[in-house]
């Protein structure tokens, strides 16, 4: 062997050595990378954190409770909204808990009230639902060709919020629609849609809010409603509207927001942090952006703002449906339609909103009478492939549910103009159509 072999060699194994530092390097970089996307930061620390709760525990508390206080503050809210078992562990949680008599005797109290607690029947959930609330009455309602649309299908923000309080004193408890049924898988790999028991105690009674239409059209611009959602600088969402001297102000101007208010102020009137469910077509947008490359108005951009909103809206508990993407009369128009137009909300409102396994029939058309679904429908077949489960149209009774072997359907009932002039006894459980009416109203209420 040479000396230059000996060199040769020697730098042979410099340079695997080298390869095999960098290839070690490469790979704790790629797996740390990995594990951030799949478990997060706050995960990642936790895992060497033995102090810590679990990282798969998914209702843990967004931010640490540092102080016996805020334990409590925060378990009240918990409690507040019927989650005394998440109040209960969050108290558990606290080292020293049993020491402190504000915390123990908190636990017993939620123990107590756990104890009286009934479930709600689910066949006895009504739902209503809501368009965009009118922001300004004078300009919905000024006699232009929009007038009598706006008059018989939307209400006004005082109506709403008059509603609102009267809900919350007769004791409704706003829930969401898998909380009175879920997709359940059982021991044999067979899933079915199974009721769920919404535990409340006496004189609270479940009640599912929705809104239709959730999209800022183009043509109300002007008419006075708020012309998107945006979230706030304190985290929240709030309602952009555009004022006649082109100036932009953001306030409580629609259903979002004001319900997420009223929310935190009456923590009882959400069961477990339930929302309202949104119901969004997407050829002119969603929720104010023009995310529809065929829209008018269209804009790239928007859809990663659209994305954000969304994301943030569903973080606080907020539910989105489809609508269909071109507010299709899914009970009449061709099986071929149906499936286009369910394509196209999957292409372009989905990657936006995310999955959504509830459709809201646009016009309330519903795919099939009263009979329960079944395989014979092919409308049926295609919507369920497509992964709703939930599926919603408009009937006046005060609830009407239906629970399948693979599906919930449930009526709706408009809480708008035309309903409250033309048929105030059918509202009569909910509320005195006189204590909510909008003097501004234009009456008499035109007929359909
Ligand atoms: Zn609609």
């Amino acid at each position: 062997m040479t000396l230059s072999d000996e060199r040769r060699k020697r730098r042979l194994r410099k340079q695997r050595r080298q390869q095999a530092i960098f290839f070690i390097i490469f790979f704790v970089v790629v797996a740390l990378v990995i594990s951030i996307l799949f478990f997060g930061i706050r995960g990642i620390i936790s895992l060497f954190d033995k102090g810590e709760k679990p990282v798969d525990e998914p209702k843990a508390p967004a931010v640490t409770l540092s102080s016996a206080d805020e334990v409590l503050v925060e378990a009240r809210r918990l409690a507040a909204g019927y989650d005394y078992d998440k109040a209960i562990s969050l108290i558990r949680e606290f080292k020293g808990y049993e020491a402190n008599p504000s915390l123990s005797e908190a636990i017993t109290e939620f123990e107590e009230t756990k104890g009286t607690l009934a479930p709600a029947n689910i066949y006895e959930v009504t739902h209503v639902f809501f368009h965009t609330l009118i922001k300004d009455n004078a300009k919905a309602f000024d006699g232009e060709y929009t007038e009598d649309g706006y008059n018989q299908y939307m209400t006004t923000i005082s109506e709403f919020e008059a509603m609102l309080r009267i809900f919350h004193e007769k004791g409704y408890v706003l829930v969401n629609l898998d909380d009175m049924a879920k997709m359940e898988t059982d021991e044999n790999g067979n899933s079915k849609m199974t009721a769920q028991k919404i535990m409340l105690p006496p004189g609270k009674k479940p009640m599912v809010i929705s809104q239709d239409d959730v999209s800022y059209y183009q043509y109300m611009q002007g008419d006075g409603f708020a012309t998107r959602i945006v979230i706030g600088e304190d985290g929240y969402p709030t309602c952009e509207y555009i004022n006649d001297d082109g100036s932009v102000s953001y306030g409580d101007y629609d259903l979002v927001p004001i319900l997420e208010r009223f929310i935190k102020e009456h923590p009882d009137f959400s069961y477990q942090g339930a929302r309202a469910t949104l119901a969004i077509t997407g050829y002119d947008g969603v929720l104010g952006y023009r995310t529809s490359p065929s829209g008018e108005g269209y804009n790239e951009e928007e859809i990663a703002k659209a994305k954000a909103v969304a994301d943030r809206m569903k973080e606080l508990g907020w539910v989105f449906a489809s609508h269909s993407w071109g507010h299709q009369l899914y009970g009449s128009i061709s099986v071929e339609k149906l499936r286009t137009d369910a394509e196209k909300w999957e292409n372009e409102v989905q990657p936006i909103l995310g999955d959504s396994d509830i459709i809201i029939y646009a016009h309330g058309e519903d795919i099939a009478g009263i009979e329960k679904y079944d395989s014979s429908n092919e409308k049926f077949n295609i919507l369920r492939n497509f992964g709703f489960r939930y599926f919603c149209n408009v009937d006046a009774h005060q609830y009407w549910v239906q629970l399948g072997d693979n599906y919930l359907r449930q009526g709706r009932r408009n809480l708008d103009g035309y309903r409250m002039y033309h048929n105030p006894e059918m509202l009569e459980d909910l509320f005195n159509v006189s204590d909510v009416f909008d003097s501004e109203r234009p009456t008499p209420v035109p007929a359909i």
